[in-house]
């Protein structure tokens, strides 16, 4: 291997670890932006790329590129647990008891949550090269799985080389 080609390696896996701490960033910013209240979850993905790039630390470019996969991601997430709430709520019992604050905050949730989920494709399609969250990766060619603990830009299929993914968590 030439030195030409280490420097190219060694700047290929700066921009990667890079394109992680960004996507951590800008995932822990937008949840709290939406924590805060009053913001639908593009307006905050929107502001946390804004204060990203405004910071100098990343280009509006990459912020852009990593705030797709991070809202991908949430979309991924809200379809779930939309899923989730829908399921646990018995509607008889949800009637019964409709002006109690449990049930109006299941409600609400039920309605934010729908709303993101309404976007949400189903079964949204992983690439290689891409960032993402933890989770797990099925290969849509061979269904071997990837188990993820940490944020991780997405390998090739460790078994047939391919690069298209499922994800579930
Ligand atoms: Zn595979």
């Amino acid at each position: 291997m030439t030195e030409k080609h280490d420097d190219q390696n060694v700047q290929e896996e700066q921009k990667e670890q890079q394109e992680v701490s960004l996507y951590e960033k800008l995932a822990n910013r937008t949840a709290e932006i939406l924590e805060e209240g009053r913001k639908t979850t593009d307006e905050a993905l929107k502001k946390a790329k804004e204060e990203l790039a405004s910071a100098g630390e990343f280009s509006r470019e990459q912020a852009d590129k990593v705030g797709n996969y991070v809202r991908r991601d949430l979309m991924e997430n809200a379809r779930m647990a939309k899923d989730a709430v829908v399921k646990s709520v018995d509607p008889q019992r949800l009637a019964a008891g409709a002006q109690s604050a449990f049930s109006r905050i299941l409600t609400s949730a039920a309605e934010a949550l729908s709303e993101v989920a309404a976007k949400a494709e189903k079964n949204l399609e992983f690439h290689t090269g891409e960032v993402t969250s933890p989770g797990t990766l099925t290969c849509k060619d061979c269904g071997k799985e990837l188990h993820m603990t940490s944020t991780t830009r997405i390998p090739p299929c460790p078994k047939c080389h391919k690069t298209l993914f499922r994800k579930s968590y």
